[in-house]
């Protein structure tokens, strides 16, 4: 029997950059490993798991245009980087025993399924974990953003974003000693306080849709467990 948990489906945000580790590129299989099991834990309590992950370990079109790439097109390498990240989770996951469908907002049909609202649901009530891929399928987009979309359209209960924080901080915990981290805090705070969780588009939809959002440290063993259990300190919750 599952043990009870706060949360019955979530969306899990990863940026592409953590997936590299230290390095900062490409992919780190020892953090694979550790997120494979991070996730393992909460499937097991039987938590419906989505995944949306960026792509930044491998190419970004923002960063892409100042090299001369047209924006653009840029935009549509980062969406294709995201595809081989969630690959290679997909593939993790699988070799730690859970069943998984990656999703894409651009058709590939020999790697992955297109993505489709309705069937994305399924695949979770059937207890698979559903990895989308190729971001919103549009340009001017960001991962953060398609998490927020992706999680409204499939009525997650929350969106979690994995971070290398243990939370939202009144001033950056890496640069001022003195910033305090918020257990809990309201949108309408995080906005008036320019706090930095989301950019505002992403945020934005998650306000008007009531979507709460916690932010975690990813990096830390068990913290998306107890963050799934309802553990009030385990993050910070924006609502
Ligand atoms: N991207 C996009 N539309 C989307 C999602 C992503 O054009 O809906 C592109 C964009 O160029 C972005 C890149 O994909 O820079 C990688 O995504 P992101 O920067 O969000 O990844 P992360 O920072 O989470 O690693």
């Amino acid at each position: 029997m599952s043990q009870p948990t706060k949360y019955k489906r979530i969306l899990l945000k990863l940026s592409g950059e953590a997936l590299a580790g230290p390095s900062g590129y490409n992919i780190d299989p020892a953090v694979l490993e550790q997120y494979s099991k991070e996730i393992r834990q909460v499937v097991d309590m039987g938590v419906q798991v989505a995944i949306v992950i960026g792509g930044g370990n491998i190419f970004r079109g923002v960063s892409g245009e100042r090299s001369g790439i047209d924006r653009v097109q840029g935009d549509y390498m980062g969406m294709l980087a995201t595809v081989i990240n969630a690959m290679a989770i997909q593939s993790s996951l699988e070799k730690h025993g859970m069943f998984t469908r990656v999703m894409s907002a651009i058709k590939m049909e020999q790697v992955c399924e297109p993505y489709v609202r309705r069937r994305a649901v399924r695949h979770l009530e059937k207890g698979r974990v559903v990895i989308f891929g190729a971001g919103t399928g549009s340009p001017y987009f960001t991962t953060d953003t398609t998490a927020s979309l992706r999680a409204i359209e499939i009525e997650a209960d929350v969106v979690l974003k994995g971070t290398k924080v243990d939370g939202v901080y009144s001033a950056d915990p890496m640069k001022d000693k003195t910033a305090e981290r918020y257990t809990s805090i309201s949108f309408q705070d995080v906005y008036e306080k320019k706090l930095n969780v989301m950019d505002l588009t992403a945020f934005t939809l998650c306000q008007e849709n009531n979507l709460p959002i916690i932010v975690f440290n990813m990096n830390q063993q068990g913290s998306l467990l107890r963050v799934v259990r309802g553990d009030e300190d385990a993050g910070t919750l924006i609502h």
